[in-house]
């Protein structure tokens, strides 16, 4: 067949034969979100422009070069959501649900677009699973967040190939005296910057430490870390993160180079990630935002969250192994050709009613009883139906195990759903 329509570049399709390992990751999500009393939001995939490019900061790679914007047909710039932070603030506060000493634990899940180079775990539509709370400040929050997602990935399999990196940003105050120490400091060795180093040096100073260009990389041990600078509120802080980390037996490691490349974290930063994937080796990643809060109108509402990237993590389940089988057929349903149009349908029709937990696929389309047979195999059907002439004469049905080799046997339709559910 001709090929008249391609999908665009890094925008895949996700088709049933893969759509089995989605659910299962969605349905460990939304079971891991209920049990931390987690609501779940779902935003626009369409927001003003403005809301990402004031929220997440005009000086990062998402906002200079990752984002889908156009302009509606009235002129007004619109963007195609990179990411869900933003959204969810936007849609907390609109709604009226930051009122003084509120405290809301939400999850959204979805896909995110942002115009990268495609490459194995990069790509330009792919989704994230994210949990954010709003209304508290302490360290508590962040470990119980950190726990959720811990517990998520044991569920999935791939708790132990991951790693948990912490790191603290410190206060505004602390950040700010930082800042100044990275600017002396870079401008000193500025023949030694790279042109996107450069052009950070003069917006965001503290996204240089977050260069993938390995000729940075000496240049980044040996500059001013922001430890040197913290202030004691923020030393407090990230102390009892690690105490109730540990309390709760979850390893972690300090990596005092993860700053994330969004401009609104501060005190802690964290991301889970692994070796398995090559250089893509964020997973999930998250962090305390309470100046973004501040910025969009919730003063004194703090903000913390993390995201995950689905792909990777699905890749990641691969990787070790712990993708589930995808989706089954339990029940085959088959008809010989003098079998009376309506028969199996309705014989279908009736599995479906008693056992609606299982899957039930009936052959369409004629052909030999031999050719049906290959079918249900190639499905890996637990059981086959058949239906012919003399079955159809008694009332009865025959039904042979396709996989435990067990004799097939006839049975009256009034024992069918009971031998069925035996033999499931
Ligand atoms: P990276 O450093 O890999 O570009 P990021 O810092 O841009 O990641 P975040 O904005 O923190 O990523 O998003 C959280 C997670 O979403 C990442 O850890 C990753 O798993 C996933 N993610 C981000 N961008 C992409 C993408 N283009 N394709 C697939 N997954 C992505
Ligand atoms: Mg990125």
């Amino acid at each position: 067949m001709k090929t008249l329509y391609k999908r665009l570049r890094g925008m895949p399709d996700i088709l049933p034969t893969t759509v089995g390992a989605w659910q299962h990751l969605e349905h460990t999500v939304r079971t891991a979100m209920n049990a931390y009393g987690y609501g779940e939001m779902r935003t626009p995939i369409i927001e003003s422009t403005d809301l990402f490019e004031r929220s997440i900061g005009e000086a990062t790679d998402i906002v200079e070069k990752e984002m889908y914007t156009f302009e509606s047909r009235k002129g007004s710039k619109m963007t195609l959501r990179p990411e869900n932070t933003a959204g969810c603030v936007r849609a907390a506060i609109e709604n009226g649900m930051l009122q003084p000493g509120s405290v809301n634990r939400v999850w959204y899940s979805g896909p995110m677009f942002r115009y990268e180079r495609p490459q194995l775990g990069r790509q330009r539509q792919f989704f994230q699973t994210g949990a954010e709370v709003y209304g508290l400040a302490g360290a508590e929050i962040e470990a119980e967040l950190i726990l959720l997602s811990a517990r998520m990935f044991k569920q999935l399999g791939v708790f132990d190939a991951l790693t948990l990196e912490i790191n603290t940003l410190g206060t505004p105050a602390c950040r700010a005296k930082h800042r100044e120490l990275l600017i002396a400091y870079y401008t000193e060795h500025l023949d030694q910057l790279d042109d996107d180093s450069q052009r950070r040096l003069k917006r965001n100073p503290l996204r240089i430490l977050d260069s993938k260009n390995p000729d940075m990389q000496q240049l980044n041990e040996n500059a001013p870390k922001l430890q040197d600078s913290l202030c004691e509120e923020a030393c407090e802080h990230f102390d009892l993160l690690q105490q109730h980390l540990s309390g709760s037996g979850i390893r972690f490691t300090i990596n005092p180079r993860l700053v994330r490349g969004l401009d609104y974290y501060s005190h802690t930063v964290f991301e889970w990630t692994t070796d398995k994937l090559g250089s893509q080796s964020a997973v999930c990643a998250g962090g305390r935002y309470d100046g973004l809060l501040e910025q969009m109108g919730a003063a004194n509402v703090p903000g913390v969250g993390w995201a995950f990237g689905m792909e990777r993590l699905l890749a990641l389940m691969d990787a070790v192994s712990a993708l589930p089988l995808s989706q089954t057929t339990d029940v085959f349903v088959m008809s010989a050709a003098d079998t009376p149009v309506g028969f199996a349908l309705a014989l279908s029709e009736e599995v479906r009613d008693a056992l609606p937990q299982s899957a039930v696929l009936q052959h369409t389309g004629g052909g030999s009883m031999k050719s049906q047979f290959r079918k249900a195999d190639k499905l890996g059907a637990t059981i086959a139906l058949v239906v012919a002439g003399d079955e159809v004469a008694n009332n009865t049905v025959t039904i042979k195990p396709l996989k435990s080799g067990a004799d097939q046997q006839t049975v009256k339709r009034s024992e069918l759903i009971s031998t069925i559910g035996s033999l499931l």
